[in-house]
């Protein structure tokens, strides 16, 4: 399970960053791209074997660039062809393998 050494790495993060930053941890927030083979709830399952606080998980968008077009294309599964023009093969993925921290909920302690 993969996830487990990205939750240890992530966690290493934020804990980096509470001892700059201080107060308690509430959550944290993790953006997921949609192609890098990383399944939210066994990240979340790592994290509750890792850390302490709750995390929630967001699936980014994918995005692509049309060739034919030059618009910026946002779905949630690979399209077939340009929503915009029809072009087909033209589609330039731009993301989807995004592991990082969005957000990190603290209270003051
Ligand atoms: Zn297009």
């Amino acid at each position: 399970m993969h996830e487990l050494s990205l939750a240890e790495a992530l966690h290493k993060t934020v804990e980096t960053w509470q001892q700059e930053n201080g107060g308690k941890i509430v959550s944290v927030t993790v953006e997921i791209g949609r192609l890098g083979g990383v399944d939210p709830d066994s990240l979340k399952y790592a994290f509750s074997m890792v850390a302490p606080y709750p995390v929630k998980t967001v699936l980014l968008p994918l995005r692509f660039l049309c060739g034919g077009c030059g618009k910026e294309v946002e779905t949630e599964r690979l399209p077939e062809k340009c929503p915009y023009c029809g072009a087909v093969d033209q589609l330039r993925r731009l993301n989807g393998r995004e592991l990082a921290i969005r957000e990190i909920e603290v209270e003051d302690v």
